[in-house]
């Protein structure tokens, strides 16, 4: 058994961890102000997304759309542009949404009361507990991936953290563990230590403010938690993808606004069929998305990307327009873009590991 049994020294613990955050926690912008709307802004990028990574979107965004008001008025398009690259689009489209109705409900202010923050679109129990107990000091116990991972190893878990049933063992824990007196900042304590010490690999026992409550490191199990269950093999799909020019533009189109992606612009394409060619999916999956009988003029490059639940290997052509009028079957909108236009419109990752071999040539087509 550890020297200190972390619930029933959760004083101890509290003041160990806090000391520890004070003196090395990382200076972060979001952490330097105490701005309703700018905190729920990173809270919101930093769900399933790394810190450096949130570091590139968050001024940019904040200059964009400096306060609620300005969010809530502006284009979706615009707020997906600004988005674009940082992934999880659903975020950007409910965060947007959210702040309309803010602005309609609520005079332009950030709820203060939970529940009626917790009714906004995207405001899940992460961004709920992270927002209201970092902005409005309410005692809400945060936890997420992190956290999960310190609690598994203080406390020996066995719960898998990546089993949803697992989530209201820790967030129960979090809640006994969670000092009420400043519960913003031991959330972003727990949050950091796991980010920073009890990292997923390689651990930093050595240098860990709470090694004294811990399970896991005294009974030399470090290595053994979290547990998790085995996560199932992710599938590989195949895409054909076409770049179509007629008159010197390309043809783009606009996916539906929810589900994956919802609302980027994309080249039109699909899945390769079992016992088809890309190329025969490429001028099928044309005249099915678009209704666009097209020739393959070349074959441009093979692009590979992972999502989160499965990764494609998207093969790309230069397609040649030949006839019909477009009808759209799935996507919402259509465009003839010169290239100067592209960086006009948000697009997934995918395509822009392609755009950029997309050169002015193919335009003259
Ligand atoms: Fe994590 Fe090691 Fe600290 Fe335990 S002692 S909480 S495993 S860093």
């Amino acid at each position: 058994m550890p020297k200190k049994s972390i619930l029933k020294s959760v004083t101890q613990f509290q003041t160990a961890l806090s000391d520890w955050y004070r003196q090395h926690h990382r200076k972060l912008p979001w952490r330097e102000t105490a701005c309703p709307y700018q905190i729920w802004v990173s809270e919101v990028m930093l769900q399933q997304t790394q810190v450096k990574t949130v570091l590139r979107y968050y001024h940019p965004f904040l200059a964009a759309f400096p306060d609620v008001g300005h969010l809530a008025r502006t284009d979706t398009q615009a707020v997906l542009k600004a988005w674009e690259g940082l992934g999880y689009y659903a975020r950007a489209r409910n965060f947007h949404r959210a702040a309309q109705i803010v602005c309609d409900r609520h005079n332009g202010l950030v709820p203060s009361n939970p529940a009626d923050f917790q009714k906004l679109p995207g405001v899940g129990d992460y961004i709920a507990a992270a927002v209201q107990s970092i902005v409005f000091n309410r005692p809400l116990a945060v936890a997420d991936g992190n956290v999960k991972r310190v609690l598994a190893r203080l406390n020996q878990m066995p719960n898998p953290v990546n089993q949803a049933s697992s989530y209201r063992h820790f967030k129960a824990i979090a809640t006994q563990l969670l000092d009420t007196t400043q519960p913003g900042q031991f959330n972003q304590a727990m949050m950091e230590l796991g980010a920073t010490v009890c990292r997923p690999q390689k651990p930093d026992c050595d240098n860990c403010p709470v090694q004294s409550f811990c399970q896991v490191f005294e009974n030399n199990r470090v290595d053994k938690y979290p547990r998790r269950t085995p996560s199932k093999p992710i599938p590989e799909y195949h895409i054909a993808v076409g770049v179509v020019s007629h008159n010197g533009r390309l043809l783009i189109t606009r996916r539906a606004d929810h589900g994956l992606l919802g609302g980027l612009w994309e080249f039109p394409g699909g899945k390769v069929c079992k016992h088809e060619t890309a190329e025969n999916a490429c001028i099928r999956e044309i005249r099915e998305e678009v209704n666009l009988e097209v020739k393959i003029l070349s074959y441009i490059t093979q692009v590979k990307h992972a999502y989160t639940h499965f990764k494609i290997v998207m093969d790309v052509f230069h397609c040649l327009y030949l006839s019909g009028k477009v009808k759209l079957n799935s996507p919402v909108d259509y465009k003839w873009i010169t290239s100067d236009e592209i960086s006009n419109y948000p697009f997934p990752k995918a395509n822009h590991k392609f755009i950029r071999r997309i050169f002015i040539p193919l335009l003259t087509f």
